[in-house]
């Protein structure tokens, strides 16, 4: 089994890259921001105080999350509500950095994720995964890209998302920042193609080892 963990910030490609990287390599591709997006979907519907660090922590542990695998991908159901069609929500997108800066919620998140590198192998996207969800993988990437890059990205996508002062707050709060792990192979997909950048990661992975049949 392995794990191939795949960082970097808002907008830099890294789901169309796992995507494909996922499907080529025939695992499971799991996209961990829809899980911080999905517990911030909870928290919003509920009416909680946003700052109330306490009860958002105390709510988010009392969930029953239930997370199964379907073609490939998760489904999340939160106490029984399936919060896929609210994830891209402008007001998930404003508030989801602020619920993902707190321990106790990414404690919750961070343990379900890791539960799924013990059954499958597979291809996890986020901002921590190689440096706290998987440290141990030696597959590890950082997939950047220019700020316009990224701006023009997201607006393409019709989206009202400030990656800017997401990838500010993702960067700079105490628990799991978004970091560069040092031993992640950087790169920047500005002005790659999608095939381009998953052909470097396939590239990359057989020089480490990976026994990958495509
Ligand atoms: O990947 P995506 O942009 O959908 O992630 C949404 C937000 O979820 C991020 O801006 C970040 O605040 C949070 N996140 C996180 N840790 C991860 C994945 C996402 O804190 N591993």
């Amino acid at each position: 089994m392995f794990v191939i963990a795949i960082d970097g910030p808002a907008a830099s490609g890294k789901s169309s890259v796992s995507r494909l990287l996922a499907r080529k390599l025939g695992c499971l591709d799991v996209n961990s921001g829809s899980f911080y997006r999905a517990a911030t979907w909870a928290v919003l519907d509920a009416a909680l105080p946003l700052t109330d660090e306490s009860a958002i922590s105390s709510f988010i542990a009392a969930m029953d999350i239930q997370c199964t695998l379907q073609e490939g991908h998760t489904v999340l159901l939160l106490n029984g509500r399936d919060p896929d069609a609210h994830l891209r929500d402008a007001a998930v997108n404003k508030n989801v950095s602020r619920i993902s800066s707190y321990p106790d919620v990414r404690r919750v998140l961070t343990n379900l994720l890791r539960s799924l590198g013990q059954r499958d192998s597979l291809v996890m996207e986020g901002r921590d995964i190689g440096s706290v969800v998987f440290p141990e993988t030696p597959y590890k990437f950082y997939i950047d890209a220019s700020e316009e890059v990224r701006a023009a990205r997201r607006y393409a996508q019709g989206e009202t998302d400030s990656i800017a002062r997401r990838d500010a707050q993702d960067s700079s709060r105490k628990a799991a920042p978004l970091i560069i792990s040092e031993d992640a192979h950087v790169i920047d997909s500005s002005h790659l193609t999608l095939e381009g950048v998953v052909s470097e990661i396939i590239g990359r992975l057989k020089m480490k080892g990976l026994n990958v049949t495509l």
